[in-house]
């Protein structure tokens, strides 16, 4: 697709909607902020819809922003959906999937998890971007449109870079990473207030769950440089478990000398969701998608197991040879 046949497309319609996945995180909240504040800047009306509703430390970023939770009883009568940060109608989960694949509306996708599915009718993918902020902000370059770019979007932009790539650490960020973001510095970005309300929002109780799963939940496997960790809904509810409670917390494993892999596994009421990590030369999207029915990047996937967390442990456990 050519940047003038995106433009046009973006030109000609007046009313965006803008969509990301379930379990919103940074990257898909910087998204639909920065996509957002794009709509505004080109005389545009927009709606965020969320399928749910995203973790209490990310709710600050929108305010201002006009956006809601999915209604499966609502009419949403939008020219264009926008489907930010996710590359398929099952990652808006089960309520919002079929409206998002048969919405009666031009689709774009604007994304960077490999492998997108054919629903949308524009599909932007980079599955080498850091983030989809970043393709976001490449492809308002490619459309000549970057004088566009303001402090409202740069904080989204920037939100979606220092998330999704563990604060401009991960193999996946380029020379072009670190450009974008001097580019939105330069726009008077107050880089460290986005990392304070994105590192420095901890509550007691977060601080005590992931202290305990550390301590007392950290199943080491040394052979396979791996290392497991799950907390039960009993736990959760011990140390009063919120939304994003969790969240980076597999990274730790990651940071033990010697292990490039690791797994945490969250009892929730619907069954068990999983947290794939790894680094170096070991890649665990694959894994997901072919046991747990799940996916994702290279060193960073998720999925999910419909049974209770010690089957799921069990089934982990009898498939380490293969991770
Ligand atoms: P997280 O562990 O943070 O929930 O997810 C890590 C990565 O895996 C994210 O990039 C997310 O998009 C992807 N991911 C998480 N869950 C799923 C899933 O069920 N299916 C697919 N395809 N990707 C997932
Ligand atoms: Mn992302």
């Amino acid at each position: 697709m050519t940047p003038n046949a995106l433009l046009s497309t973006l030109q000609s319609q007046q009313n965006w909607l803008i969509t990301t996945h379930k379990g919103p995180d940074g990257d898909a909240v910087g998204s639909v902020i920065a996509w957002a504040a794009y709509a505004q800047a080109c005389g545009k009306d927009y709606l965020i819809v969320f399928p749910d509703q995203p973790a209490a430390y990310l709710c600050p970023f929108l305010e201002g922003y006009q956006w809601e939770v999915f209604q499966a009883d609502k009419h949403y009568a939008f020219d264009l959906l926008f489907a930010l940060d996710y590359n398929a109608p099952s990652r808006v989960g089960q309520e919002m999937s079929g409206f998002v694949a048969n919405y009666p509306a031009t689709k774009v996708m604007l994304d960077h998890h490999p492998g997108p599915e054919a629903f949308c009718e524009l599909t932007i993918s980079h599955p080498k971007a850091c983030s989809t902020t970043e393709v976001i902000y490449k492809t308002i370059e490619e459309l000549g449109q970057l004088s566009l770019i303001n402090l409202a979007m740069a904080k989204g932009l920037y939100l979606g870079l220092l998330t999704d790539t563990g604060s401009f650490r991960f193999p996946s960020v380029s020379a072009y990473t670190h450009q974008m973001a001097a580019h939105l510095l330069s726009l008077g970005l107050a880089h460290h207030e986005i990392h304070e309300a994105v590192y420095d929002v901890n509550s007691v109780t977060r601080l005590q769950l992931r202290g305990y799963a550390i301590a007392e939940k950290l199943q080491l496997h040394p052979a396979h440089r791996l290392g497991i960790m799950s907390l039960s809904k009993e736990e959760l509810k011990r140390f009063a478990y919120q939304k994003g409670d969790t969240e980076g917390l597999v990274n730790v494993i990651l940071s033990i000398e010697g292990y490039d892999a690791g797994v945490f596994m969250m009892e929730t009421e619907e069954g068990v969701k999983f947290s794939f990590r790894s680094k170096g030369q070991r890649f665990v999207n694959a894994f997901a998608q072919a046991h747990f029915n799940g996916g994702g990047h290279q060193y960073a996937a998720g999925g999910f197991y419909e049974g209770t967390l010690s089957a799921a442990l069990a089934k982990l456990e009898s498939l380490i040879d293969q991770l």
